[in-house]
């Protein structure tokens, strides 16, 4: 079968970042040096030739975009200032648009200043509403935060199968699974712990481990949310206690990776953080703010006990982040990366079982 050539999609792409592959001479250099770039799972010059050339297939089909972790070694070492991972991180923007079923990641990545006034809108739509609000504000946040994980999960789903589809599913045209204990252990291992961070050559740490604490501080965060183990309008909590311990630790740990984030982004410190695109402070910034305001919500409660008025306006003010935060940026941008990437690992062992019959078209 022939593949349709597409002449816009470098273009296409480049809406999502800022790289000039165009300057590009192919020389192989970026592949060299990425560190986790394999014989198998070659990038990120052939990613960069798919785009060239408008193989818009190919790159869909990709599980590679998934297997950059962005150390920007490929750009400190490409002779042509091509910015090679710039270009991966873009493809992975671009990606999420593509499987994104509702099409609104791809308008917020285009025109991110629109993702930013609806958070800013819905943020401050539903802080005037609870504000007003002078029943139960306890029991409205149990009911609100009852509906955020079937949402997330369903976005989830839808992307998770397009993302299975288009790698998996077209090229066999055969619905297949892989039960490989060491396929979902390898997926588990490095959606918990991103190890392929410190995968890079030049180490760094202060990257890997400022990811590690907004990853494990965000999961947390989420447990304690979704099985709404905190009621601070209801009780008052003590400060040594095993909830505080688990508290504080999703909290600080989402201010502490947050706010090296910001710093990184702010100036410039590494390659990874020398282009920003507007969704990633947004990220950044919404994290931060999630961190923060869950722990002045529990050291108020613990400090002023339950029935405070000032606890009840900073939970308002927590649970109306919480809001813009599910349904403006989670479904949209960065944040399910942290589902792509351990999941591009286990259709990476699912294509490696099937190799035999997944006919490579030419
Ligand atoms: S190192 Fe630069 S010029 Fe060479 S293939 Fe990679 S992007 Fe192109
Ligand atoms: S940014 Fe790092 S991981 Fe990504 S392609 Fe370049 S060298 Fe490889």
């Amino acid at each position: 079968m022939t593949k349709k050539v597409n002449p816009k999609l470098l273009k296409e792409i480049k809406k999502y970042g800022a790289f000039d592959i165009s300057a590009c001479f192919n020389c192989g250099n970026c592949s060299a040096v990425c560190p986790l770039s394999k014989e198998e799972l070659s990038f990120p010059r052939v990613m960069i030739r798919h785009a060239q050339i408008g193989d818009k297939q190919s790159i869909l089909s990709s599980l590679e975009p998934w297997m950059c972790y962005y150390c920007g070694e490929c750009s400190s070492t490409c002779p042509r200032d091509a910015s090679p991972g710039e270009f991966m991180m873009s493809l992975r923007r671009y990606l999420i648009s593509e499987y994104d079923i509702t099409g609104i990641s791809k308008i917020f990545y285009r025109f991110p200043y629109i993702q930013n006034i609806f958070v800013i809108f819905i943020f401050a739509i539903a802080l005037i509403t609870f504000l007003k609000f002078n029943g139960d504000f306890g029991s409205l946040a149990a009911k609100i935060e009852l509906v955020f994980p079937f949402y997330i999960t369903l976005y989830i789903i839808s992307y998770l199968f397009i993302m299975y589809k288009k790698t998996i599913l077209d090229r066999l045209k055969k619905f297949v699974v892989s039960l490989n204990p060491s396929n979902i252990k390898n997926m588990i291992v490095h959606g918990f712990t991103q190890k392929n961070f410190i995968a890079c050559s030049e180490k760094d740490y202060v990257r890997w481990f400022s990811h590690l604490l907004v990853m494990s501080g965000y999961i947390l965060t989420l447990i304690i949310s979704n099985l709404h183990i905190l009621e601070p309008l209801k009780k008052q909590y003590l400060l040594f206690t095993p909830l505080s311990v688990l508290i504080y630790y999703s909290s600080l740990s989402l201010i502490a990776g947050g706010s090296v984030m910001i710093f990184r982004r702010l100036f410039k410190k590494g390659q990874s953080s020398k282009f920003s695109h507007s969704t990633d402070w947004l990220f950044v910034i919404m994290l931060f703010l999630i961190g923060l305001s869950l722990f002045l919500t529990y050291t108020s409660n613990i400090v002023f006990g339950a029935d405070s008025n000032l606890l009840e306006i900073i939970y308002k003010i927590n649970i109306a982040i919480e809001i813009s935060w599910i349904l403006i940026v989670v479904p949209f941008t960065k944040w399910i990366h942290m589902f792509f990437r351990p999941f591009a690992i286990y259709l990476n062992g699912l294509k490696k079982e099937n190799s035999q019959v997944i006919v490579e078209e030419i």
